[in-house]
């Protein structure tokens, strides 16, 4: 599944460096899935929607730091755990129950990211 960050985030911004496929954002910040990744034309979101990969989205979270459920796979096929979780100060990066998916389906995604 996901991670996601939660309300207890310092905005220390120490996660977002770490992140393969650039999807940790600064609170406020518009996104998208193009950002730091190799994906072009229609891209299918964890919600089923279709965008636009070059398109620029609204933010998740404006008060704090967040993560872009469509563009975390929980680092699989990169590293063996969670980066923004091991290097958080807080311990404030944690599974998302609303997006529970298999490794198979995050390396799909993986490969929709970076081909
Ligand atoms: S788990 Fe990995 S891919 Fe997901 S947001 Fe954290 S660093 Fe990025
Ligand atoms: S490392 Fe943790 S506290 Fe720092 S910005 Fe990321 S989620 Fe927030």
């Amino acid at each position: 599944m996901a991670i996601k960050i939660t309300e207890e985030c310092i905005n220390c911004g120490a996660c977002e460096p770490e992140c393969p496929n650039n999807a940790i954002y600064e609170g406020g910040v518009e996104w998208a899935i193009a950002d730091g990744t190799a994906a072009k034309g229609a891209y299918t979101l964890v919600d089923g929607s279709v965008v636009d990969a070059d398109a620029k989205n609204a933010p998740v979270g404006v008060d704090t730091y967040f993560i872009v459920a469509s563009k975390c796979t929980e680092c699989q096929g990169f590293h063996d755990e969670p980066q923004c979780a091991s290097v958080c100060p807080v311990d404030c990066c944690v599974a998302d129950e609303a997006y529970v998916e298999t490794v198979e389906a995050l390396m799909s995604k993986k490969t929709a990211l970076h081909g």
